[in-house]
């Protein structure tokens, strides 16, 4: 047995504290820190690492401070279109789900997939099919509505812009644990950007660049701009780094995020764990909403650099 390691994350990007005010980001903390507490109630209690990042990314999405489940941006039609996915180290088995409307929590859907179905990535209509099928719970599209949300797409589309949920909230919301039996697991789930359009899906979902997860080595939960992400294969990149280069998790965190996503262009940050615990939180942007415990050890929370 060992002890057990959580990190959450509520996005990466220009959180600004010029643009915060007291009341915000006395909120956001809380928010962050009742997640992590959903996914650390899980770990004391014996569970393991798959259901501790499974209940903190479900009370994120449950959370519309956060661009995930409820509180999900818009697409440039005025619709919400959720991307999700989740994997197991121990297994290495992985389920994800992209484009999906009025889900109330795509993570489960995710979780769904990888184990009762014979796939791995659903999209679309027909994760929704699969959804209903296996009985997961759907919203209404009121749900998913916020005013906050509607004035960013109408000023996205004002200036023809596709954007991340950048300005004040910023979004996608992530997890990654281990346990005390030192297997690990990492799970993300977001709206993607503001005003996408044609069916585009982000890293979110993608195993490999948003998500991974390796006993053998880490496990991994990004956010940015999806598109650099996909490109970079960053989750898995970070694990190659410490599988065939031998470096320490921080080392290989802080490579794929300061140098090679900066030298992409891409802006955004990333969570992750390894199998003795250790924990690192790099991100190249003005902040990232997080938060992180270690068995036995006081909770951290931080949005800013
Ligand atoms: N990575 C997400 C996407 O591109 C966005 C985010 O992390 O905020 O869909």
């Amino acid at each position: 047995m060992q002890k057990y390691s959580l990190a959450i994350h509520g996005g990466a990007g220009a959180i600004l504290r010029s643009e915060m005010t007291p009341e915000r980001e006395l909120g956001y903390r809380s928010a962050l820190l009742a997640a992590l507490g959903a996914g650390e109630a899980v770990l004391r209690n014996g569970g393991g690492a798959l259901s501790a990042v499974e209940a903190a990314v479900v009370a994120l999405e449950d959370n519309e401070l956060f661009n995930a489940g409820r509180g999900s941006v818009f697409t440039h039609d005025g619709t919400n279109e959720m991307d999700a996915s989740i994997m197991c180290g121990e297994k290495l088995q992985a389920g994800a789900v992209a484009m999906v409307q009025g889900v109330r929590n795509p993570i489960l859907l995710a979780r769904r997939v990888m184990e009762a179905s014979e796939h791995v990535f659903l999209c679309g209509a027909g994760a929704l099919r699969f959804a209903q099928e296996h009985g997961l719970e759907e919203a209404p599209p009121e749900y998913f509505f916020s005013p906050f949300r509607f004035r960013q797409l109408e000023e996205a589309r004002a200036r023809g812009l596709v954007q991340l949920d950048h300005s004040r909230k910023y979004g996608t919301v992530g997890a990654v644990a281990c346990d005390a039996h030192g297997n690990l697991a990492a799970a993300t789930s977001t709206g993607g950007l503001t005003n996408k359009k044609y069916g585009r899906i982000g890293d979110s979902p993608i195993i490999g660049s948003g998500t991974y997860a390796n006993n053998r080595t880490c496990a991994v939960s990004c956010t940015g701009h999806g598109e650099y992400f996909i490109q970079g294969v960053i989750a898995y990149d970070l694990s190659c780094l410490m599988e065939y280069k031998g470096m320490s998790l921080q080392e290989a965190a802080d490579f794929v995020i300061h140098h090679k996503q900066q030298a992409l262009g891409g802006d955004g940050g990333l969570i992750a764990v390894d199998a003795r615990g250790n924990l690192a939180l790099p991100f190249n942007s003005a902040g990232m909403y997080r938060a992180w415990v270690r068995e036995g050890e006081e909770a951290g929370v931080g949005i800013y650099e």
